[in-house]
């Protein structure tokens, strides 16, 4: 028989590495972790579905299910971490370390270890007498590409009432964020000598007339797209590269500008896009086949939670926190997309996340499971 105790899990998910990574040497297949995941929640009950993410380097998700019919509640999380830098820990980042009341680990609080707490909060639970479904996700590539998540969401396999996300929030709700996109403007001008600029295009003169243009649309985004509950109310543009040209005396041939966008609730990505794109038709007019606009990735969207079935008001009783904004991105867009309310709360901080000796308090341990049982309870009984 397998250990089965919270710290056993906590120890077990921790030493199976999972790191994500744009650069392909330090990627990993997160398989592994995913085949544990489906084991444990397998043996007490739960039907496992896993799915090969497409466009990634071998990566999976796990959907687990116990109960079935209408609605239900999702807890979701990733099971990836970010890689961790050599040097800067005073732990193995794969060895669960128990001291002063926390959990160090890569991915104690960044957030493989909220598959135990979901694990703890149901060994209490009568699962062959659940009402509605209650289903368990584990995605892949959340620190990169959001791949998992975004595949998920295109297959529309489930469609619960609500959901909750396990990232490390202080046990606070958080019901919006911001979402963010990068673009990339490449201009071909006609390189020559500089004695005579007449006889060439110059890149940089016509990327300052872009530029003006896409300064018009960061004001029209400032004046026509906010939602006053951010810090930063807007939809901010922000020029954050530029390069072009090689000497003072030659005609620029290539300049090249990367900026980044982040729409709030209510501007979707595409709209965004094709907002660029208008700000930007009189310089493409004016310059036929010298502009190049491209995506830099997939964009993450705006995030804000529907509460069709009050999530709000259950989350905020639960946890005597009223619904909060975040400044980062998470997988919640994607998981809104399967028509349920959506909510981005769990334990630990985010203050952590990301850092060297990265840790868990286990003050977090009975109120997270207290939560989790409480909100299977109202949700699936
Ligand atoms: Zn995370």
């Amino acid at each position: 028989m397998r250990n089965r105790t919270f710290l056993d899990i906590y120890e077990k998910i921790i030493s199976i590495p999972s790191i994500s990574a744009m650069e392909e040497r330090i990627d990993q297949s997160n398989k592994q972790i995913i085949d544990y995941l489906s084991n444990l929640f397998a043996d007490i009950g739960f039907r496992i579905s896993i799915q090969k993410v497409p466009n990634a380097r071998n990566k999976y998700n796990l959907l687990a299910q116990v109960g079935s019919g209408e609605g239900g509640l999702l807890l979701a999380g990733h099971s990836d971490t970010v890689p961790f830098d050599e040097g800067r820990w005073n732990s193995d980042p794969f060895k669960l370390k128990h001291q002063d009341n926390r959990l160090y680990g890569l991915g104690t609080c960044d957030m493989k270890g909220f598959f135990a707490f979901i694990f703890e909060a149901i060994q209490t639970l009568e699962l062959d007498k659940i009402k509605k479904p209650l289903f368990i996700l584990a995605t892949a590539d959340e620190e990169t590409t959001m791949a998992g998540a975004r595949f998920f969401a295109s297959q529309q396999l489930i469609k619960p009432e609500m959901a909750i996300i396990g990232e490390p929030t202080e046990l606070k709700p958080i019901g919006k964020h911001k979402g963010h996109m990068g673009q990339s403007l490449e201009i071909a001008g006609q390189s020559g000598h500089s004695s005579d600029p007449e006889k060439g295009v110059n890149a940089i003169e016509i990327m300052h007339k872009a530029i003006h243009s896409l300064l018009e649309l960061r004001d029209n985004l400032a004046l026509n797209y906010r939602d006053e509950s951010f810090t930063v109310p807007q939809a901010t543009l922000n020029l954050g590269h530029v390069h072009g040209g090689d000497a003072e005396n030659r005609i620029c041939g290539h300049c090249k500008l990367n900026f980044d966008l982040r729409c709030v609730p209510g501007l979707s990505d595409e709209q965004a896009v094709r907002m660029i794109d208008d700000a930007l038709a009189p310089v493409y007019k004016q310059y036929p086949n010298r502009i190049l606009r491209t995506s830099m990735y997939d964009s993450s969207p705006a995030f804000a939670c529907k509460n069709e079935h009050d999530i709000v008001d259950l989350a905020e009783t639960l946890t005597g926190f009223s619904m909060q904004n975040a400044n980062y991105a998470t997988e919640a867009p994607f998981i809104n997309m399967l028509g349920c309310d959506t909510l981005v709360l769990g334990p630990g901080s985010i203050e952590q996340a990301h850092q060297p000796d990265e840790f868990i308090s286990l003050d977090y341990v009975a109120p997270t499971v207290t939560l989790l049982n409480k909100m299977i309870h109202h949700i699936c009984y």
